[in-house]
């Protein structure tokens, strides 16, 4: 296993040059559719015609299936789905929230869809669309650094694919639809708190420029579900929500482990083979070297998406191989979280004590992750592919790297490459992590200042983080730096900088109180605030004054501070 200290790569870099402040000194001399309107639809039920929508179930056609019929929890061997239908939410339900944009845009539904009483329905579990072929799958996954066997869909149920009039083909996923033979000792369901957390930050992420899963729809229902949240003996009654999900594909490197682990390798030849036709097309399916390339595509993805998700201060919190998308896409959101003050020892789950997935560990993690993947096609390849795909990983690291630096000099808004930058980069992250600056709104600050304010020896107050950041003793070292570097830009102006800068910088990002606000009052069923974030979120590079008002943009609220978030589910 080849170690690498990723979390420490730009810390370590910029602690150097504050080893003694006269090293320092020296180096200082030198659609218009439908999605685009407002999440306001109409509830009330009003006829009853069939849903327009009819599914294919291409996956359980080309992919071997569980012989062994029933829904009861069991060691399943051979395949790669069991067909299990979806259980009823106990009624009344309500449709709680909707992606306009994914239904419109993914779905090619039109809103009117929803005043029929089947739509909720079919997006709950409890009435299936034409041609769905329900299926959980069967994956397993490294938990925690450690295999954990067979894991699989417990609590959710594929319905089959869609292609749409892009011709893109999409899966439709159920979360929380009841128990398959996978539940092991769950109850196969999902509260409303993960749900509105799920469904809101898919959506989100979506609109941040982040490869994720998305979230059609999220109704909620009066099926009672108990849960110990904190893990302290106190458990709640709580009530069954139902999120539909949709992915290009839902298959994890898990999905490859558990075949491998049983020595079921003609399953594992037929799935990643199917992987390859259907979502690496410019892989040849008859070239001896396909799986070798379908690696090395995955290592870059990988990397990609995970100095993504470190440019919006994102940590997934549950890092395990079954969480892990072959397509690097976000996928299983839990315990997530947006970093807030900056720190890279950030961890978002309240149960991960050891901080195995604290932010800055994800890039380290990810290495794991695709080690087990390597394993998991290990008996795929030739003794040549598998010393070159080894070699492919111990690219990883300047693969990440390079992104890395890529993205965080665009949040700064350089353009071209200098030597120094990585330096001026990790200068700007030491100066946030010494005190304690908000990330979000650091980076949006600095997007939003003029150069002739930066200069100023205070930042104007309304700047909470950036002025934050100025209290640091080497902060108008850094701007002098930084100032510096911006005027050798060629064809270049203030204002193009802040634009450049304003459409990568989020203002607003779903931060946990954000999330947790909107869930208090979903619990009580207002759906309101759940609505209000959707919006604002899906324009997260803009103001917006109604964001504005609730304070989106501002401090974390006392009352939340010591939020914690659970992975109970
Ligand atoms: P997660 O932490 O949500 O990624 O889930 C890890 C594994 O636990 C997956 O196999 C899930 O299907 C399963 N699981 C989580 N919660 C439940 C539940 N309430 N009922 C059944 N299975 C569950
Ligand atoms: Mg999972």
């Amino acid at each position: 296993m080849i170690r690498y200290s990723f979390m420490l790569f730009f810390i370590l870099f910029a602690r150097a040059a504050f080893r003694d402040k006269q090293g320092f000194c020296e180096r200082n001399e030198c659609n218009e559719d439908e999605a685009s309107k407002q999440n306001q639809f109409d509830f009330s039920v009003k006829h009853n015609a069939e849903i327009p929508l009819t599914l294919t179930h291409t996956l359980s056609d080309c992919l071997p299936l569980d012989e062994v019929d029933g829904n009861f929890i069991r060691t399943v061997k051979s395949c790669v789905f069991s067909e299990c239908q979806p259980t009823p939410l106990k009624k009344p339900l309500t449709l709680a929230a909707l992606s306009l944009d994914a239904l419109w845009n993914i779905l090619d539904l039109n809103q009117s869809v929803i005043q029929n009483q089947e739509f909720i329905h079919c997006v709950s579990g409890g009435k299936l669309f034409a041609g769905s072929v329900p299926l959980a799958h069967r994956y397993g996954g490294h938990q925690f650094g450690y295999w954990a066997g067979q894991l699989g869909d417990g609590r959710a149920h594929l319905l089959g694919e869609y292609t749409n009039r892009k011709g893109e083909r999409w899966e439709l996923q159920l979360k929380g639809s009841g128990k398959t033979p996978y539940s092991r000792s769950g109850d196969g369901r999902a509260v409303i708190r993960s749900s509105v957390r799920e469904f809101l930050c898919s959506e989100a992420m979506y609109f941040l420029g982040i490869p994720t899963s998305r979230a059609l729809s999220l109704v909620v229902s009066e099926e009672p579900v108990w849960r110990d949240q904190f893990y302290n003996g106190n458990i709640v009654k709580e009530r069954g929500a139902v999120v539909l999900r949709l992915a290009k594909s839902w298959f994890r490197i898990g999905s490859l482990e558990i075949l491998t682990k049983a020595g079921e390798l003609n399953v594992l030849r037929t799935l990643l083979d199917f992987v390859i036709k259907e979502h690496f097309r410019s892989i040849a399916t008859n070239d001896p070297q396909r799986y070798v390339a379908f690696f090395f595509r995955v290592v870059n993805e990988t990397a990609h998406l995970i100095a993504q998700w470190m440019a919006v201060g994102f940590a997934h919190g549950v890092c395990n191989t079954d969480n892990f998308s072959l397509l690097s896409i976000t996928l299983d959101y839990g315990p997530f979280g947006f970093m807030e003050s900056y720190d890279p020892n950030f961890v978002p789950n309240s149960s991960d004590d050891e901080g195995r997935y604290s932010i800055g560990s994800q890039a380290n993690v990810g290495l794991f992750n695709l080690q087990k993947l390597l394993e998991a096609l290990q008996p795929l390849l030739t003794q040549d592919q598998i010393l070159e795909s080894q070699q492919i990983l111990r690219e990883y690291p300047q693969i990440y790297q390079q992104r890395f630096l890529e993205l965080f000099k665009a949040k700064l808004g350089l353009l071209e490459n200098e030597d120094e930058d990585s330096y001026l980069v990790a200068f700007f992250l030491k100066l946030m992590e010494d005190t304690g600056a908000d990330f979000t709104m650091t980076f949006r600050q600095l997007s939003e200042v003029t150069a002739s304010d930066l200069q100023i020896d205070s930042v104007a107050q309304s700047m909470w983080a950036l002025s934050v950041l100025s209290t640091h003793e080497y902060f108008t070292d850094w701007v002098r730096l930084y100032l510096q570097r911006l005027s050798r830009h060629h064809n270049d102006s203030d204002e193009t900088r802040q634009h450049r800068m304003q459409r990568i910088n989020p203002r607003y990002v779903l931060r946990n109180w954000m999330a947790e606000s909107a869930i208090r009052k979903a619990e009580e069923n207002d759906f309101s605030e759940v609505a209000l974030l959707q919006q604002i979120l899906m324009n997260p590079f803009t103001e917006q004054d109604e964001a504005e008002r609730a304070g989106y943009s501002s401090k974390t609220p006392m009352w939340a501070q010591q939020l914690r978030v659970s992975c109970s589910s």
